[in-house]
């Protein structure tokens, strides 16, 4: 999870703007955020546990401002849940803090990465990887002499895995994506000011509609020369069969907001091409179609306008409570399905519910959800699901649990549906999504397929898959 969001706007004061970014992409991640903010001589960082709202109710001092900045809401995937593993991170140096760096993903190779620089001297404040992705460019660049692009480039050589960063200097910034443009990197601008960020609500919000995506591998640097493009350039070490870009799908399952471009195409029409290919997949038929909001309204949507059957919101979300996944643990998670979702008893007494969703993980939401919508009146109560069965973790960014957690792991669909209480239950296909999405470019599927596009080294394999 996290969102990243980058400014450069010579002459102008961008805190402000960094702040309505982070606002766009709370959703990535409600644990933590930051801002690090530089003026042409001075790196200044601000960075909390909390909402942006809360951590950035007012200008953390007077002379928290600069024309570039860089600014972080963080899930964690990586590292505890502490203020050292909040982002952004920063680069002391003799001369003062000289450099800033956040990143959305997770690393594969963070355990050995870290050691190597340890090896070197390098300490570190806390076990996050964007902190891992700076201390490396950060030795390469100010201890080993290297210009800062070459810096970057030795990075990305050596430390694998999913990270779309932003990265300020004291006049420039940089926007990193890895080679497999595993999560989502936009950016856009006049020339006047230059926006980068994970979701283009954050260029909206900026009135930035010239919007372009970072190519796989590709470093942008934007600075008082203007904006330049670097694209990688070793393209053919990639795994074989991984010689193209590694995107996330679950990014469009769940993860993005709706309004925002994510590879090339809005999550909104991606999800409405879900639910209609799981209504011109389904044998049931049903009398009214029901999202579990807000993940898959747009997929329920898809699924009644393919069908013809009414489309209602049977479910009313409260949404002054966080994400029940969140929680950590089990009981907890139970309780927070009814203190999130509210039936409406009307809409269900009678009827046979298709009742749609985004995906299964656990299986917690879903067993609770179709006895609420039962225990409401519903004659029948059909669960589809618009995404495949999710039977692997991940290791580049999403937060899934260990796959022995995975409902789709320990049962067959049969099972689950049994499990869950269903009178019946359709998933899609890989190949389903597949026809989904833009067929121009490659996804990364593995929490569905197992098909891991970034080798695993020995401690990920360990978390179980
Ligand atoms: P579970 O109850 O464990 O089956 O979780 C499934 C619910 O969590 C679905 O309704 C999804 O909307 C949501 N979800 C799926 N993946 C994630 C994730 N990585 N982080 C937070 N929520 C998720």
């Amino acid at each position: 999870m996290c969102g990243v969001v980058g400014i450069y706007a010579p002459g102008q004061d961008v805190m402000s703007d960094v702040i309505n970014g982070l606002f766009q992409m709370q959703h990535r991640g409600q644990d933590a955020c930051g801002i690090a903010i530089a003026d042409g001589s001075r790196v200044r960082l601000h960075k909390r546990l909390g909402y942006v709202r809360k951590v950035f109710n007012k200008r953390p001092a007077d002379d928290f401002q600069g024309h570039l900045a860089c600014g972080h809401v963080r899930y964690p995937t990586q590292g505890s849940n502490s203020r050292a593993n909040a982002q952004p991170h920063l680069v002391e140096t003799v001369s003062g803090p000289r450099m800033a760096l956040c990143s959305n993903g997770d690393l594969t190779n963070y355990a050995e990465a870290r050691a190597w620089l340890e090896a070197r001297g390098v300490s570190f404040a806390g076990s996050n990887d964007g902190e891992l992705l700076l201390r490396w460019i950060a030795w390469h660049h100010f201890e080993e002499g290297l210009p800062l692009l070459e810096a970057i480039r030795r990075m990305q050589e050596q430390v694998k895995g999913a990270y779309s960063a932003c990265l300020i200097t004291l006049d420039r910034l940089y926007a990193i994506r890895d080679p497999h443009a595993i999560r989502p990197l936009c950016f856009g601008g006049d020339g006047q000011r230059w926006v980068v960020a994970s979701e283009t609500n954050a260029l909206d919000i900026n009135r930035v509609d010239q919007v372009d995506e970072l190519l796989p591998g590709e470093v942008i640097s934007f600075g008082p020369e203007g904006m330049q493009r670097h694209p990688y350039p070793d393209l053919p070490k990639l795994r074989p069969g991984w010689d193209r870009s590694a995107h996330c799908v679950f990014e469009h399952v769940y993860f993005s907001r709706p309004d925002s471009i994510v590879f090339g195409e809005r999550s909104y029409d991606v999800r409405k091409r879900f639910g209609a290919w799981l209504a011109r997949h389904d044998s049931v038929r049903g009398d009214v179609v029901v999202p579990v909001p807000d993940s898959s309204n747009a997929v329920a949507l898809g699924y009644a306008q393919a069908s013809g059957l009414p489309f209602e919101f049977g479910l009313m979300r409260n949404h002054y409570i966080g994400r029940t996944f969140i929680s950590p643990d089990q009981p907890l998670r139970d309780d927070g399905v009814k203190l999130k979702f509210n039936p409406l008893r009307s809409i269900f007494k009678d009827r046979r519910v298709i009742l749609v969703d985004d995906s299964i993980v656990r299986g917690t939401t879903s067993r609770k959800l179709v006895r609420m919508v039962r225990a409401a009146g519903a004659a029948e109560v059909h669960l589809r699901i618009g995404s495949p069965v999710t039977r692997f973790s991940c290791y580049y960014g999403v937060d899934t649990p260990s796959t022995e957690e995975l409902i789709g792991n320990r049962m067959s669909e049969e099972e689950i549906r049994e499990y869950l209480t269903a009178d019946s239950l359709l998933y899609m296909t890989p190949e389903g999504v597949r026809a989904c999405v833009d067929p121009e470019r490659s996804f990364c599927m593995a929490c569905f397929d197992g098909r891991y596009p970034v080798a695993l080294t020995e401690d990920k394999r360990s978390k179980g898959c």
